[in-house]
């Protein structure tokens, strides 16, 4: 029997072989990782396991045992390097052939590199796997002074990681503000007082314009505002890229990401694409977006499954994510492009508030600090496809638990 082939061990690709056999899949599922570990949970790495909080079997997605019990089939430190899919077969890098009924493509992101010839002879750390955070944790001496690159969440994470590890942390940004891509004003500026308040050197607006090394081997970092950085370390948190070369050079359409539709699938019918490297159809939002999160991965896991086995569900996941920093726990609902209208609900000097992004007169997002059961709430009405109205919203009055009372 053919089978699945799953290309990726991530929270995507373990997930569609689980749901499979919870949905009573009984043919051969086949995982290939070019990693060497058995799946695990990405977000730790730049928290509790990055600090040590948390060992390596302790973010295990399943122990490893749970895939021979369920007989789904694992090879680990196995990269894909070529998919053939007239003749429906993957070709290890080794040479070994594997054949397949369905491909999944499951391949997730890269992070995004410097050019080599920006920095020569610099090393630049990146996080994206267990083996970036042991090189970090190596490269990391006693009251280090890192400089991270890229104020987006993993450089924040980790920034909070390192500065209660007791290192002496910088942060450069690029933009005039800390998550300028992904949230308002308000949080940015929120996000930015926290982290000088625990002591982080925030520097926004500015780019590294060249970089010394000491006689000791510290790194003096000039940025184009003239001001210098010392520092021992440079870890970069400058985005990822989708992992889709494979599919394009098999003749699967991408575009930002491999192409789906709400069901999962590329343009070819038996291969399916999910999380981080698919640019796939949302039924909730009407529209094709590539997300980077692990809900967005799971609810995909979900679709793929159950295409193979014939059910056809649809991808209508609102998108949401969180971020942990020092005690804060950071949660997002629906996406805040384009909106006109802002209501913060709790008190921001408490650390613990709700920002209500409206548009055209309706909520289409919410960013939580904690103040997970409001969000809670507010993340159930935005998946059901509730219309709340921003004068709803920002009424004193208004808990949106009422919204799922009996008495409503
Ligand atoms: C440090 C960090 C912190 C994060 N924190 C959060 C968070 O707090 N909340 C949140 O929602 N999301 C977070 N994310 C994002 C989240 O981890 C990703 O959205 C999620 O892991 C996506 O899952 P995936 O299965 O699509 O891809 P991945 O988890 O990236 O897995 C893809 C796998 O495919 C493998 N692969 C790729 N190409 C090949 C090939 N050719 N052959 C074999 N194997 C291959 C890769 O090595 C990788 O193991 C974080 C990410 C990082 C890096």
């Amino acid at each position: 029997m053919k089978g699945v082939v799953i290309i990726g061990s991530g929270h995507a690709g373990c997930n569609t072989a689980i749901n499979l056999r919870r949905a009573g899949f009984s043919e051969s599922i086949k995982i290939f990782s070019k990693e060497n570990y058995y799946p695990y949970h990405r977000p730790p790495l730049s928290k509790k396991f990055f600090k040590g909080d948390l060992t390596e079997e302790n973010i295990l997605l399943k122990n490893s045992t749970f895939y021979e019990d369920n007989n789904i089939e694992i090879h680990l430190n196995t990269f894909i390097s070529e998919v053939d899919i007239k003749n429906n077969f993957i070709r290890t890098t080794s040479g070994d052939d594997y054949e397949f009924s369905y491909l999944v493509f499951a391949t997730g992101t890269s992070s995004r590199v410097f050019a080599d010839n920006m920095f020569p002879g610099i090393d630049i750390f990146y996080l994206r796997n267990i083996d970036d955070v042991k090189r970090i944790q190596t490269a990391l001496t006693d009251n280090s002074k890192p400089l991270l690159i890229g104020g987006g969440y993993i450089g924040l994470e980790l920034a909070a990681s390192m500065q209660e590890m007791g290192h002496t942390v910088s942060i450069i940004e690029l933009e005039d503000r800390l998550l300028k891509r992904v949230t308002a004003p308000i949080m940015s500026t929120f996000f930015q007082d926290l982290h000088e308040s625990k002591g982080v050197n925030v520097l926004c607006n500015q780019s590294i314009q060249s970089i010394k090394v000491d006689k000791k081997g510290n790194y003096l970092v000039t940025t184009d505002n003239g001001t210098i950085i010392d520092t021992n370390i440079l870890i970069a948190g400058i985005g990822a890229i989708p992992n889709d070369d494979l599919a394009q050079n098999a003749g699967i359409k991408c575009k930002n990401g491999i192409l789906i539709d709400e069901y999962c699938r590329t343009n070819v019918p038996h291969v399916f694409a999910a999380g981080d490297c698919a640019n796939g159809f949302n039924n909730l939002l009407g529209y094709s977006i590539r997300l980077e999160s692990v809900p967005n991965a799971n609810a995909q896991a979900k679709v793929v499954a159950s295409s193979i086995i014939g059910n056809e569900d649809l991808n209508r996941e609102l998108p949401w994510f969180w971020s942990d920093q020092y005690d804060l726990k950071l949660q997002m609902a629906g996406l805040s492009n384009g909106y006109d209208d802002v209501y913060i609900q709790g008190k921001i000097e408490d650390n613990a508030f709700i920002v209500c992004y409206g548009k055209e007169g309706n909520l289409i997002a919410v960013d939580s600090v904690n103040m997970p059961k409001i969000f809670n709430n507010y993340k159930k009405a935005l998946s059901n496809g509730m219309r709340l109205s921003m004068e709803l919203v920002s009424d004193s009055n208004f808990d949106p638990a009422s919204l799922f009372s009996a008495s409503y």
